[in-house]
C-alpha cells in the first residue's frame, strides 16, 4: 500500500525510479570497493613501496641529511600534485603508479638517513625493518588501543609486556602499572600530573583554590629535558617554582646539595612535591644516582620521577643495567622505546611503582575508577590512565620483535653502541686539536674541535658553524649542544653499522671544514 502511494504520479518519482537510482549507486559503490580496497591492487602498491625500501636499506653510502631549501621542496610537491591532475587514468579511482613511486622516492630522499653510517645526530633510530611491517598492519587494521573492546590484543599485550619488562625492575606482581603514551614528553607530563594530584588531592576539582595557600614546587636536574619545564608550566606550577639542581663533575645531579636546597625552598615558603631525575640526560647521556636521590625523596615524602626516555633501555642489558640501580625505588619513570629500542616513533612506556597512583593523573580521586563497575573486559582499558582517547596500538611493534628475536637482539645492539662510544671517546682524547667534555656513560658523546690556530674566544660560534656546514655537505648528520654554557658537537650512536673508522672520517671532515672556515673568515 505504501509503495503504491509513493509510486503514484502525484507523489513525485516512482518507486521504480528510486530502485533504478539505488541500483546505479550500488554499482558505483561496488566499483569504489573494487578499485580502492582490492587486495590485488594493494599488492601492486606494496611492491612499488618495497622496491624503494629495498633500495634505501641496501644503500651503504655515507650520508646524513640532504638539506633541501623549503622552496625547492614546495616546487617538487606542487609538480607531483599537478602530475596527479593531468594523469590519464583508465578509471576514476585508478592510482597513477608512476606518481606513487615518485612520491615515495621524494619522501625517502628528503629524510634524515637514519640507516646510514653518516647519521650520528639524534636519538631516533634506524628501526628494525620488521617493526615497519607490523606498523603497516596496525595502520590497515586500525585498532585504537585505549579501550579493550577496540584493541583486544594490544591491551592484553601491554599487560604482558609490563610483566616481561618488570623482570628488570623487580616490583612485586600486581602492585605496579605501565601505560603506553605517544612520546616521552607526554609521559613526563602525565607523571608529574599524577604527582601533583597525589600531593594536592583537591587540585583536580578546585584548581589553584584547592592548594589551600601552598606553593607547589618541583626540583629538576640542571640538564633535565625541556619537556619537564613545559610540563610544569602546563600543570600550573609556574616557571619560578621549578628549582634546578646543580650538577656534579660527572654531570649528574649533585646529591650532596639536595638537602640544603630543600630546606632553602621550605624557608622560601615553597612546597616541593616532586623531584625529576634523569637516566640518560639528553645532552650528554648522564645517569643520576637514583639510590642516593631516593634516600632523600623517601625521607621527605617527595614523588620521584625519572626521565629515562633515552636510557631506560639499558635495563635489558645485564652489563649496563647497573646504571639504573635504584629504579625499583622511584614512583614513576618514562622510557622511550622509539629511541634506543629501535622501533619507529611513537612508543613510550610510563611505569608507576604504585598501580593505584597510575589513576591519579586524570582522576581527582583514585578510588573512583575502582568503585565503578569494571568487568573483565574494561579492567584492561587504559583510557583513564592516558591522555589520548584514540591511541595507536603502540606496543605491537615492540612486542613482536621481542617475541620473535628475544631480548638479546636489543642488548647486543645497545652494548655495541655503548662500547663504540667508549672507543670514540678514546680516539678523540688522542687528538691534540679536539677536546672531550665528559666521560660517556651510554651512546652519547660531546666534544669540541679546538685547533690552536683558532681564537679561543670564538670557539662557541666555531662549533655551531662546523655543525651547520656538515649538515649542508650531507655526509654526516650530528647535533650540537650547550654544556656549561659552551657550544659543543654531539654525536649519538644509534646505528650498529657504525665503526670507529667512520668516527675517524667524521673527525677528518670536521677538521677539513673547521680549517676551511678559519681560512675563509
Ligand atoms: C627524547 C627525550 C625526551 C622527549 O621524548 P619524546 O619521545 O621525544 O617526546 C624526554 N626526555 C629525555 C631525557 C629525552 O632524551
Amino acid at each position: 500500500m505504501l509503495f503504491e502511494k509513493l509510486g503514484s504520479k502525484e507523489c513525485g518519482p516512482s518507486y521504480e525510479d528510486d530502485f533504478h537510482n539505488m541500483s546505479s549507486l550500488d554499482q558505483e559503490m561496488q566499483n569504489f570497493e573494487a578499485e580502492l580496497f582490492s587486495p590485488a591492487r594493494l599488492r601492486k602498491h606494496i611492491d612499488i613501496a618495497l622496491l624503494q625500501i629495498e633500495k634505501y636499506l641496501s644503500d651503504t653510502s655515507l650520508r646524513g641529511l640532504k638539506l633541501t631549501p623549503p622552496q625547492k621542496l614546495i616546487d617538487d610537491v606542487k609538480s607531483l600534485m599537478s602530475m596527479a591532475d593531468n594523469s590519464s587514468q583508465h578509471s576514476e579511482y585508478e592510482v597513477n603508479e608512476q606518481l606513487l613511486d615518485k612520491m615515495i622516492e621524494l619522501y625517502i630522499q628528503t629524510g634524515i638517513q637514519v640507516h646510514s653510517t653518516g647519521y650520528m645526530g639524534r636519538q631516533f633510530s634506524g628501526v628494525m625493518p620488521l617493526a615497519g611491517v607490523i606498523d603497516f598492519i596496525s595502520s590497515i587494521i586500525n585498532q585504537p588501543s585505549s579501550f579493550y573492546e577496540a584493541a583486544q590484543l594490544p591491551n592484553v599485550v601491554e599487560h604482558l609486556m609490563a610483566e616481561e619488562l618488570n623482570q628488570f625492575i623487580g616490583w612485586q606482581a600486581d602492585t605496579y602499572a605501565m601505560v603506553t603514551t605517544s612520546g616521552g614528553s607526554l609521559a613526563n607530563l602525565t607523571a608529574i600530573l599524577a604527582a601533583r594530584n597525589d600531593k594536592y588531592p583537591l587540585f583536580w576539582k578546585q584548581g589553584i583554590n584547592g592548594l589551600e595557600g601552598k606553593r607547589p614546587a618541583i626540583l629538576v636536574g640542571a640538564d633535565a629535558h625541556y619537556s619537564m619545564a613545559r610540563a610544569a608550566g602546563i600543570i600550573g606550577i609556574g616557571d619560578e617554582h621549578i628549582i634546578r639542581l646543580p650538577n656534579n663533575a660527572q654531570q649528574q645531579i649533585d646529591t650532596n646539595q639536595i638537602p640544603t636546597i630543600l630546606s632553602q625552598a621550605k624557608q622560601d615558603g615553597l612546597d616541593v612535591f616532586c623531584l625529576v631525575a634523569s637516566a640518560g640526560t639528553t645532552s650528554v647521556g648522564a645517569f643520576d644516582q637514583l639510590n642516593e636521590i631516593a634516600d632523600i625523596t623517601e625521607q621527605h615524602n617527595i614523588w620521584l620521577h625519572v626521565d629515562a626516555a633515552h636510557g631506560g633501555s639499558l635495563l635489558v642489558s645485564d652489563h649496563l643495567r647497573q646504571k639504573l640501580a635504584g629504579i625499583d625505588r622511584v614512583d614513576s619513570f618514562t622510557w622511550d622505546l622509539h629511541k634506543t629500542m629501535f622501533v619507529p616513533a611513537m612508543c613510550t612506556l610510563l611505569f608507576y611503582k604504585n598501580k593505584v597512583k597510575s589513576y591519579s593523573a586524570f582522576q581527582q580521586d583514585a578510588s573512583y575508577v575502582f568503585e565503578k563497575k569494571q568487568d573483565i573486559y574494561t579492567a584492561f582499558d587504559s583510557a583513564e590512565q592516558n591522555f589520548e582517547c584514540t591511541k595507536r596500538p603502540l606496543i605491537m611493534n615492540f612486542w613482536m620483535l621481542w617475541t620473535l628475536y628475544g631480548r638479546r637482539v636489543f642488548s647486543k645492539k645497545l652494548e655495541y653502541l655503548c662500547e663504540l662510544t667508549q672507543q670514540a671517546f678514546q680516539l678523540i682524547q688522542l687528538q691534540d686539536d679536539f677536546t672531550t667534555l665528559h666521560k660517556p656513560e651510554c651512546n652519547i658523546l660531546c666534544f669540541r674541535y679546538t685547533p690552536s690556530n683558532q681564537d679561543q674566544c670564538a670557539f662557541d660560534d666555531f662549533q655551531v658553524a662546523i655543525r651547520n656546514q656538515l649538515k649542508v655537505d650531507g655526509k654526516f648528520f650530528i647535533s650540537k649542544v650547550e654544556i656549561h654554557q659552551e657550544s659543543a658537537l654531539r654525536v649519538v650512536f644509534m646505528n650498529h653499522k657504525i665503526r670507529i673508522s667512520h668516527v675517524n672520517l667524521l673527525l677528518e671532515e670536521i677538521r677539513r671544514i673547521g680549517q676551511m672556515l678559519i681560512t675563509t673568515e
